[in-house]
């Protein structure tokens, strides 16, 4: 039965993938190849709980892709089951609210919103164009991080500038993580009965991270921006700062606009901070053994990450339920409670027994009993989410 789909997330340097069969429920074999574009580039595959390793020569996108139907023709069961191919976009601008079919306008319109995501958008264009080469019987389909926030009300993804450079320039806050918001907001929906008719705050806290208010089952606000740089402090982004030091860096480093950027979206957050690393478990070991650096740094991120959940909470009539996703927010029951910590006035309250004990890769509920939000833990799915959408749209 033609039941699996091929999702592919393709980056500039990387290509993550994986076979979900079973309308999503089951991975049969996923993998990444690295350091594409460079001649120790290599992917690998993990199948039955066994890795494989296969060296890319040329190390392009299109030997990764090839190395995957390669992979396929000696699992031809796996091979036959293929009904399509889900992409991962990260921007869609204000062309997509929703996953499409690709055709040659939508690789167009992907090419356009390129100027938002000029390091991501062509890497997909070039993942997509290398799977319709290698694939050419399999329909596909794109699925966009932003689509979900098209929700937003005006007044929420304006900007205070002159209008003109949204009229002219489409300048305006996009969001991001949006297929994980849409995953995360559908689960709840099964496990607490009419969250979908409430109002749902989420954090997604990975090394990308950003809140999400979710009015109704729609986006009512999110952190992120124009790019993924504004709202919280990140693995290595600043998030949101006055400009203005956008100016004093590069003036006090003699060094570009775009340099001093490059600080911002590469050097800063918990590594900028600490000084030791962007991985949070890495500053918690560190904190453990008395790293004040690493603490402060884990302590700024939990007191940002509670001030824009407070600030997209605005946008709803009342929080429901909060729930904390994404490699931080799913396994750091530091995180979880120091973020909490600053929601008291919110009455928002979690019972820090269950929130140490949370087992890792579970749905929970850590609320404490007097707590008027229930607070939840929700592993998040991406690739479940494009699975379901390429399927769904493949069989109209
Ligand atoms: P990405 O944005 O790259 O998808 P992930 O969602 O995978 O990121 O999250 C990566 C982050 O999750 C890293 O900072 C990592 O240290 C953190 N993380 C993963 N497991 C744990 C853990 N057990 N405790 C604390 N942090 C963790």
């Amino acid at each position: 039965m033609k039941d699996s789909i091929l999702v592919i997330n393709c980056g500039s340097s990387s290509l993550k993938f994986a076979i979900l069969a079973n309308a999503g429920q089951e991975t049969l074999v996923e993998g990444i190849a690295d350091r594409l574009g460079t001649d120790e580039s290599s992917i690998t595959f993990k199948f039955k709980g066994q890795k494989s390793e296969v060296s890319l020569e040329d190390g392009s996108h299109k030997n990764a892709v090839n190395q995957i139907k390669i992979w396929l023709s000696s699992h031809p069961i796996i091979e036959r089951s293929l009904a399509g191919i889900g992409h991962r976009v990260v921007h869609g601008g204000e062309t997509f609210s929703k996953s499409v079919l690709i055709d040659q306008d939508v690789i167009a319109g992907i090419k356009q919103c390129s100027q938002f995501a000029p390091l991501h958008n062509p890497a997909h264009v070039k993942g997509i164009e290398v799977a319709f080469e290698l694939f050419p019987g399999l329909p596909q389909v794109a699925v966009f991080d932003t689509a979900f926030h098209q929700t937003l009300a005006p007044e929420q993804y304006l900007y205070p500038i002159p209008m003109h450079f949204y009229r002219e320039h489409h300048f305006r806050k996009y969001g991001f993580h949006g297929t994980s918001y849409r995953y995360i907001s559908q689960r709840l929906a099964h496990i607490a009965k009419g969250s979908d008719q409430q109002g749902v705050l989420v954090a997604h806290l990975g090394n990308g991270a950003s809140t999400c208010a979710i009015n109704q089952g729609k986006s009512s606000d999110t952190s992120m921006g124009i790019t993924p740089l504004e709202g919280l402090m990140m693995g290595t982004r600043s998030g949101s700062l006055d400009p203005s030091l956008l100016s004093f860096i590069s003036q006090a480093e003699n060094i570009s606009f775009e340099s001093a950027l490059d600080i911002l979206n590469k050097q800063s957050g918990l590594l900028g901070v600490s000084e030791i690393s962007n991985d949070c478990r890495t500053l918690e070991e560190a904190m453990e053994s008395g790293d004040q650096r690493a603490k402060l740094a884990l302590d700024m991120f939990a007191a940002r990450t509670a001030k824009h959940l407070a600030s997209v909470a605005t946008t709803l009539i009342s929080i429901d339920h909060l729930v904390f996703t994404g490699g931080i927010g799913e396994n750091s029951s530091y995180l979880r409670q120091a973020i909490c910590n600053h929601l008291k006035a919110l009455n928002i309250r979690i019972d820090s027994e269950v929130n140490d004990n949370a087992p890792r890769g579970e749905t929970l509920n850590i609320s404490a009993k007097d707590s008027h939000t229930n607070v939840w833990i929700i592993p998040t799915n991406e690739e479940l989410m494009i699975a379901l959408d390429t399927i769904s749209l493949i069989q109209h």
